[in-house]
């Protein structure tokens, strides 16, 4: 992927989180406060400004993704503008700076950013948050490094398997962990925007 496809995939998770700002907001609404759609929408659509305005033209994935995760931090506000953009940072310091970039310098970016998020939100696989569909979409990609496509398909698969499994599982973290046993039922938000990005990863040519 060169920096002008992750332009390209950057529009796309825009899109992507409009058309499902509504059902973001209610997923949230049911755990938590119900505003995880407006936040993430607001994030990126920070980001289309600056790719409108041309900013993000002449720079590598890596220094994009580092331009982006200072966006998501500023914009998202709440206890997830600072999780994804950990993410996303923490990705960037991961990523080669090279123009174009490969599979298994993704997995590498990938996994550093996973770390960042563990280090910052304390969860832990199964505690029904993003890092639950974040850890084995990243498993996805490994077991199939050497079929690029494949992967990112497979990735998307084992993404919605594992965003719909938050539903049966009681939060440990974040807001919806104060509802204890009564978040059970309910899919995660945040797991759902981390399955949309695989989503629309799929949508673009890469
Ligand atoms: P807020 O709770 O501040 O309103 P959002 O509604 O935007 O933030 O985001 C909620 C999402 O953030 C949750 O659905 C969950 O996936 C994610 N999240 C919350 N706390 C953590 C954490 N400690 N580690 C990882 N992800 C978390
Ligand atoms: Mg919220
Ligand atoms: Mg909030």
């Amino acid at each position: 992927m060169n920096n002008r496809q992750l332009i390209k995939l950057l529009e796309e998770i825009n899109k992507e989180l409009h058309e499902n700002k509504e059902y973001l907001n209610q997923l949230d609404a049911a755990i938590g406060d119900g505003d995880h759609g407006t936040n993430v929408v607001r994030g990126f659509e920070a980001i289309q400004e600056e790719i409108n305005k041309g900013n993000f033209d002449d720079l590598t994935p890596k220094q994009t993704l580092k331009d982006v995760a200072m966006i998501l931090m500023s914009k998202i506000g709440g206890s997830s503008g600072p999780l994804f953009g950990t993410l996303a940072l923490q990705m960037s310091n991961g990523l080669d700076d090279t123009e174009r970039t490969y599979l298994d310098q993704w997995i590498k970016a990938i996994q550093s950013g996973i770390d960042g998020v563990q280090v910052l939100g304390k969860a832990q696989l199964g505690d029904k948050t993003m890092v639950d569909v974040l850890i084995p979409s990243l498993e996805t990609l490994e077991k199939n490094i050497n079929d690029p496509h494949k992967a990112i398909k497979e990735a998307e698969v084992t993404a919605k398997k594992a965003m719909e499994d938050t539903k049966d599982l009681e939060a440990k973290k974040g807001r919806a962990a104060y509802l204890g046993k009564r978040s059970i039922g309910h899919i995660d938000p945040g797991s759902v925007t981390i399955y949309l990005l695989w989503k629309s990863i799929n949508q673009v040519e890469i």
